[in-house]
């Protein structure tokens, strides 16, 4: 059934012009849209991506900044790819969350299983040619944005190696350890990242809103703070770009519950207002979904990427987290 059209929200603003970033599709690997710099001096090979969803732009503008200003690594190999391509080409400004993907969802597929599985996809074709290069990867930071506002959330993973490479790099100033999504494995949970005997490692940074004009900032600090790290390129080319460092103590939160949502009459209690909220006492009531009440389950609990647009049964609706510094 078609939804009533008073229940479709107003659209957010698109404050960002997005890049051409056609000009970048030869790439210089044989794979579209994938550039690799091998600087021939020993060091990790090092990898940026914008696009694993194709309406978050912010990844796009920050990749696109990096190549025009001819980013190379001074050790290692140096990579910027930008993922799915095919889903960005789609992009409608009328309808802007419908850009997310072609098919399905090209952060849920990584799985061995499904990676080698029978189904097709637009979303698994372009996987299965990245995943070679993948393997390749030792570090990786996977950019994204979100759907509504929210201060920049780096989730990463549940291992210690992820937590200690957000905790390196010192920003953003909010850390999430989550284990990702029922529906499917993410890129960053992919094969060696999550293996906690292997140091390779990935990072996802969620810069903020899609579209506005904070999230792309966020995406190339977030990206200059990740080569610093690893110490990748000139200290003259980070600061000619790099702000300074006046980051917050960073806070780690660790995600205790994710809610879904279960049926058509979920609204939150206490509003989500763009900021990280933090419920301070047990028990409070954050939500109702029909006639269950949903109340927080320790004190100060955050409020984790919460939804407020299209919330539809089966979504996730806000996950809870515990401070654990
Ligand atoms: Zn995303």
């Amino acid at each position: 059934m078609p939804e009533p059209e008073s229940a479709a929200p107003p659209l957010p603003r698109i404050d960002v012009a997005f890049p051409d970033i056609a000009r970048w599709r030869a790439g210089n690997t044989g794979l579209p849209h994938v550039w690799r710099y091998a600087s021939g001096q020993p060091g990790p090979h090092v990898a940026l991506q914008a696009l694993t969803h194709g309406n978050e732009v912010c990844g796009a503008i920050a990749l696109d900044f990096l190549l025009r200003h001819e980013v190379r690594p001074v050790r290692g190999t140096l990579s910027l790819c930008f993922a799915n391509t095919a889903a960005f080409d789609t992009w409608n400004p009328a309808e802007p969350f419908k850009s997310r993907f072609v098919d399905e969802d090209f952060n849920r597929v990584w799985s061995d299983a499904v990676l080698e599985g029978s189904r097709d996809s637009s979303e698994l074709r372009r996987a299965r040619e990245l995943r070679g290069f993948y393997d390749s990867v030792d570090y990786l930071l996977d950019i994204h944005s979100m759907s509504d506002p929210c201060p920049p959330l780096m989730l990463a993973g549940t291992r210690d190696k992820g937590i200690e490479l957000a905790l390196g790099l010192g920003y953003p100033e909010h850390v999430i350890v989550d284990a990702g999504h029922s529906a499917g494995r993410r890129l960053r949970d992919y094969g060696r990242f999550d293996d906690p005997a292997d140091p390779r490692a990935a990072l996802l940074i969620e810069c903020g809103q899609h579209w506005t004009t904070d999230s792309p900032v966020v995406a190339l600090q977030t990206a200059l703070r990740f080569l610093r790290h690893f110490g990748m390129v000139e200290p003259a080319f980070l600061e000619r770009h790099l702000a300074p460092d006046d980051v917050p103590r960073q806070r780690v939160i660790e995600v205790t519950a994710s809610i879904p949502i279960q049926t058509d009459a979920f609204s939150f209690v206490w509003p989500p207002d763009g900021t990280l909220t933090v419920v301070p006492r047990a028990g409070s009531l954050i939500a109702r979904d029909g006639p269950t009440e949903i109340r927080t389950p320790y004190d100060d609990c955050a409020l984790v990427m919460p939804m407020r647009r299209r919330a539809r049964p089966g979504d996730t609706a806000v996950r809870l987290g515990r401070f654990r510094n």
